[in-house]
């Protein structure tokens, strides 16, 4: 349930009514309300008739039921774009449409320096890498963990650089948030309810990726989950859904960027690797996701893709990078927007 104040609502109005709903047995979260008026997102159940109570409270203009209904995501009541102000002034759903770069696992330390330094030198504003993997079999390598998130660390030291990096479960989201500017929830978690309240508690932006066999409506669901806990920083990510062709990994739905600006004041990132599997597609279809309006991309690298110990075929090699990056700069100017800002290796 929504509770929204009226424009003229005190603070002292909003703790009469979290008290109300206190008092009810459920909870209420403060967050931002339409035209920045007062909020509450009430979690835990409530009846019918004490919703009617709610309501009737002083300076108490509307209640919305939850419903399947994505209140705070939703577009309607929030026109303006959502802009997540990152360390370093980048920001993510601007002007400028951000790059990040990494590989899909941190796998040693020279890999992932060698890697977040070609990254800056393209102009990434963002070093991606997973320290904890969901990998489909328990035998594939799960990730270095604690080692990994010390190793982003340095890596943004030595580049300045921001750290995007999986959270893969609650027990972790903590040493996670500690180094993440940027905790990732993966699709294989998107529907992990719990999981999404409490990243949604860290205080961190999150970047939210698509499960592989969500719809849109269920991904603005999973969003609302985060942003019900009072976090606004939600980054929504494309990254392909199952399809019957296993021509490629996973079918890249392109639609589902524009679609969701439409449907969503929330920033868009594009995955075009985990959305084609095949590293001979990406630029294709990351020169595509900025023509449709993605406020970034998300794309994995290694020095050595074919030696990675996830997902190389889909992993361009360093050194494609600056070319990929000087047509992508072109891309994003004829849609009127500018691409990986910084200086890259190859004069725009
Ligand atoms: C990843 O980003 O490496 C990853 C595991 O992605 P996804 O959750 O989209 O499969
Ligand atoms: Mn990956």
């Amino acid at each position: 349930m929504l509770v929204v104040m009226r424009a003229e609502a005190t603070p002292a109005d909003l703790d009469r009514v979290v008290a109300a709903i206190d008092a009810m047995g459920a909870e209420a979260h403060r967050v931002p309300g339409p035209g920045r008026r007062l909020a509450l997102a009430v979690t835990g159940d409530m009846q019918p008739a004490e919703g009617a109570h709610i309501v009737a409270l002083p300076a108490v203009d509307e209640v919305f039921w939850g419903g399947a209904t994505y209140h705070l995501a939703s577009r309607e009541w929030h026109p303006e774009p959502t802009r997540i102000r990152l360390g370093g002034g980048v920001v993510i759903g601007g002007e400028a449409v951000v790059l990040i770069a990494g590989p899909c696992a941190v796998e040693t330390e020279r890999q992932l320096m060698e890697t977040a330094q070609a990254a800056a030198t393209a102009g990434a504003q963002l070093l991606r890498g997973g320290a904890y993997k969901p990998r489909s079999s328990p035998y594939s390598f799960q990730g270095l963990g604690r080692e990994g998130l010390e190793l982003l660390a340095r890596a943004r030291r030595d580049t300045g650089l921001l750290i995007v990096t999986e959270a893969l479960d609650t027990d972790t989201v903590g040493a996670v948030a500690e180094i993440a500017d940027v905790i990732q929830v993966g699709s294989r978690n998107m529907a992990n309810f719990s999981l999404l309240k409490r990243v949604g508690r860290t205080g961190k932006p999150v970047l939210l990726k698509r499960g592989m066999a969500a719809t849109v409506q269920e991904l603005l669901l999973a969003a609302e989950y985060i942003l019900a806990e009072g976090n606004p920083d939600v980054i929504l990510c494309e990254r392909g859904i199952r399809g019957f062709d296993g021509s490629t990994r996973n079918v890249f739905d392109l639609a589902a960027i524009p679609l969701l600006h439409e449907l969503s004041h929330l920033p868009v990132i594009a995955d075009p690797s985990h959305g084609t599997g095949r590293r001979d597609l990406v630029p294709a279809m990351a020169r595509a996701a900025i023509a449709a309006g993605a406020d970034g991309l998300m794309l994995e690298v290694h020095p050595e893709p074919d030696l990675a110990r996830s997902d190389g075929a889909q992993s361009l090699p360093l050194d494609a990078l600056p070319a990929l990056v000087h047509e992508l700069r072109g891309v994003a100017a004829a849609v009127g927007r500018q691409f990986a800002a910084k200086s890259g290796a190859i004069p725009a």
